[in-house]
């Protein structure tokens, strides 16, 4: 039985005074959450702001990014997974598509940083899933095997224990479309059976989310489908109700 995980990307939104507010929200409500995981991911020089103004030990925190290189050096502007965890973060999002299409995040990289992440004892949420082209010429499911393959070849099967996986149709996130359930359990069904084929145990295991625009009216039908297992949010939870009510319905 696999426990749902509703995360919070935040991407590049806040500023002190509205994080307190939104943090001191989730603080209140959260108690009403069943037996869900939660994690909120702030813009990373908010991280140890929020783990302080966070008063539950309910909900983790995660960052966006990372850096390839684990530990320090000369790479002006980055952060490494060993700051993270200097941080107590438990979770980072790598491969989100705003970082690969803005960015020019690569599969490779990618992968990389899942490694990196994963020796160190920080649980990636890696994300993948296809543009409308993509969709639309019927390439969704080549797209999505490249960006989960690259990532297998790099730190194998098993490491997929402690990989939760976001599906993102891209032309879902920040766009108020939806993918309808049955679009979305077709992907995760997809994902899932693609794992399955290198080992059923941890394909049975792994955590699946569901992002692009999740909100509460929606979040219910989306999470009762039987493989997703929760969703990565981002415009809903920079709203405590509304993140509240998502991982209410996750549960
Ligand atoms: C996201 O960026 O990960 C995301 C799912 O955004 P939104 O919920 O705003 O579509």
């Amino acid at each position: 039985m696999r426990k749902a995980f509703v995360a919070g990307n935040w991407k590049m939104h806040g500023s002190k005074a509205s994080i307190l507010t939104l943090v001191s929200g989730l603080n209140a409500k959260v108690g009403e959450v069943g037996d869900v995981d939660i994690a909120v991911c702030p813009p990373a020089i908010y991280i140890d702001f929020v783990n302080r103004s966070l008063s539950t030990g309910k909900i983790a925190v995660g960052a966006q990014n990372m850096a390839e290189e684990p530990v320090q050096g000369a790479y002006t502007g980055e952060h490494s997974v060993a700051m993270l965890k200097d941080f107590d973060c438990q979770y980072v999002i790598l491969g989100h598509s705003e970082r690969r299409a803005i960015y020019g995040e690569t599969d490779a990289q990618i992968a990389r940083k899942v490694k990196v992440a994963l020796e160190n004892g920080v649980t990636p949420i890696l994300c993948v899933g296809e543009t409308l082209e993509e969709r639309e010429s019927g390439v969704m499911e080549t797209v999505i095997a490249t960006q989960l393959d690259a990532v297998i070849a790099e730190v194998g099967i098993v490491a997929f224990e402690k990989i939760v996986i976001a599906y993102e149709p891209v032309w879902a996130i920040g766009t108020g479309k939806t993918a309808t359930p049955a679009q979305a359990q077709e992907v995760h069904a997809f994902i899932r059976s693609k794992l399955a084929q290198l080992s059923a145990d941890i394909a049975q295991k792994v955590i699946i989310q569901y992002g692009g625009s999740v909100k509460p009216d929606n979040a219910a039908e989306l999470f009762s489908q039987p493989d997703i297992d929760g969703g990565l949010i981002g415009g809903a939870s920079l709203n405590a109700d509304d993140f509240i009510a998502i991982c209410k319905a996750a549960g």
